[in-house]
């Protein structure tokens, strides 16, 4: 009830504030006819939005080029001192699109064909975007889940060796078509942004070696895998393993992913069935960032409903990312995910104003994962828990030695208090984790009280909530 209210009010201040309605309803005019064919909005009028300031150290103010018609929700920029993107040069997206690069798209295809076109491009995601297919669209070489689980029983295959024969490559090759069809590759110089009610479901966008991207007001939904792979020898009982997330940010520089929306929909990993005594286990991340990126902030989304959520840095090698993967992750909203809130390997990342709720102890495994040479300063953090769930497992130590933090607020049974969140941890668990990530983050705007993040965040977060 509580969501569909603020949806509609968000949706109503949306269509009612002048300069982005208007914007939105001019940039939004000519739309794509037919499969593939991508929308321009090459009749916009004003000063033209090719004049809009490509200055990247603006205050976050939209830009005064075309006035109602060139300011539109993607032309917004990261505010100056917004978290990690407004590092150097800032982020951006595709503010600086003249007209003919500004897209709306209705269909997957038409969101392929916009990112491939010309930037900077400004993309407005339009109703909802599906892959349009079914998995068994992308079955093939005679993959069967029920023949994959019959030849890699643990009873048949045992559990030394990783899959392999026919089966496996036929899963693997099914797995290609599915990557083939649903990862959307994102380039440099471009805002996506969604116009009310927007969503993307069962793809994946995928940041590769970008620079300066803005990912907006969406709904994404279930970015399932098809082909989940079997590993007997992932930890001590096997795992199974999916490819997909949402969001993945690779190799990329700033980046902004604000006020969207991540759920798994009527496909959640809790309704996923046991095989090999292993949850069978059909999506990745929600928004993953790895690879060497850096400067990246994670502001106002609404991540619900979901297991391994955020996770920042994918291997303990230091090659790639050491002295990188720096994230500003703040006044998300935290719901119901189980762990990886986020995970954090060797990068500088400052984790304030998220409100956490964990409402099952029996599903929740962690909050914050301090990994490798990880540097988190968690600040003015909000977390309501169920009276079961322990607060000592709010942080999980894989690899990492210490985490700053302060000004965090628990909430359990209705009553508040400030929790210490690393001398809780070290009450239960050894070794113990040190107090003191070693720098401070100066990058930030605001930093509310954590008193005013549980009603801010919940009012605020998420697609839709955009004004
Ligand atoms: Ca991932
Ligand atoms: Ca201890």
């Amino acid at each position: 009830m509580r969501n569909k209210t603020l949806l509609l009010s968000a949706v109503l201040a949306l269509a009612t504030a002048a300069p982005a309605g208007a914007a939105t309803a001019s940039e939004a005019a000519t739309t794509g006819t037919g499969a593939g064919a991508v929308s321009t909005a090459g009749t916009t009028t004003g000063t033209g939005a090719g004049a809009v300031s490509t200055t990247r150290t603006g205050a976050g103010a939209v830009s005064t080029a075309g006035a109602a018609h060139g300011a539109g929700l993607g032309r917004r920029i990261l505010p100056a001192n917004d978290g990690w993107a407004s590092a150097g040069t800032g982020t951006t997206g595709g503010a600086a699109a003249p007209p003919a690069n500004v897209h709306t798209v209705t269909s997957r295809s038409q969101l392929a064909a916009a990112l491939a076109a010309p930037g900077p491009r400004i993309i407005y995601v339009k109703g909802r975007l599906d892959s349009g297919r079914t998995c068994a669209d992308y079955a093939t070489g005679g993959y069967t889940l029920a023949g994959y689980l019959a030849a890699y029983d643990p009873a048949v295959w045992g559990r030394d060796a990783e899959p392999s024969g026919p089966l496996e490559d036929a899963r693997a090759a099914s797995a290609a078509n599915q990557t083939a069809h649903i990862k959307l590759k994102v380039p440099s110089d471009t805002t996506i942004v969604g116009l009310p009610g927007a969503t993307i479901r069962h793809l994946n966008l995928h940041v590769d070696k970008a620079d300066n991207v803005i990912i907006r007001n969406i709904r994404f939904e279930d970015a399932a895998d098809c082909f989940p792979q079997w590993d007997p020898t992932d930890g001590e009982t096997g795992n199974w393993n999916s490819l997909y997330d949402n969001i993945s940010v690779t190799g990329s520089t700033h980046v902004w992913v604000d006020h969207n929306t991540f759920t798994d929909g009527t496909n959640p990993d809790s309704a996923q069935p046991l095989y090999f005594g292993r949850p069978y286990q059909m999506h990745d991340g929600q928004t993953d960032i790895t690879n060497g990126s850096d400067f990246v902030t994670v502001s106002w989304n609404e991540f619900s409903g979901h297991d391994k959520t955020m996770l920042i840095g994918s291997t303990n090698n230091p090659a790639a990312d050491s002295g990188k993967l720096s994230v500003t992750v703040h006044h998300n909203h935290f719901s119901d995910t189980l762990q990886r809130l986020p995970r954090v390997r060797f990068g500088k990342v400052h984790v304030y104003d998220n409100y956490y709720e964990v409402p099952d102890a029996a599903t929740f495994v962690y909050a914050i994962g301090v990994g490798v040479q990880s540097q988190i300063v968690a600040e003015n953090n909000y977390f309501r828990l169920s009276r079961a769930v322990d607060p000592a497992a709010l942080l999980y130590d894989w690899g990492g030695t210490t985490l700053t933090a302060r000004g965090n607020l628990l909430r359990v049974g209705g009553k508040e208090r400030p929790i210490d969140l690393v001398g809780v941890y070290n009450a239960a668990h050894d070794p113990d984790l040190g107090t003191d990530a070693g720098w401070t983050p100066t990058l930030h705007t605001r930093i509310d009280p954590a008193s005013t993040v549980r009603r801010e965040v919940s009012r605020h977060a998420g697609a839709g909530h955009l004004s």
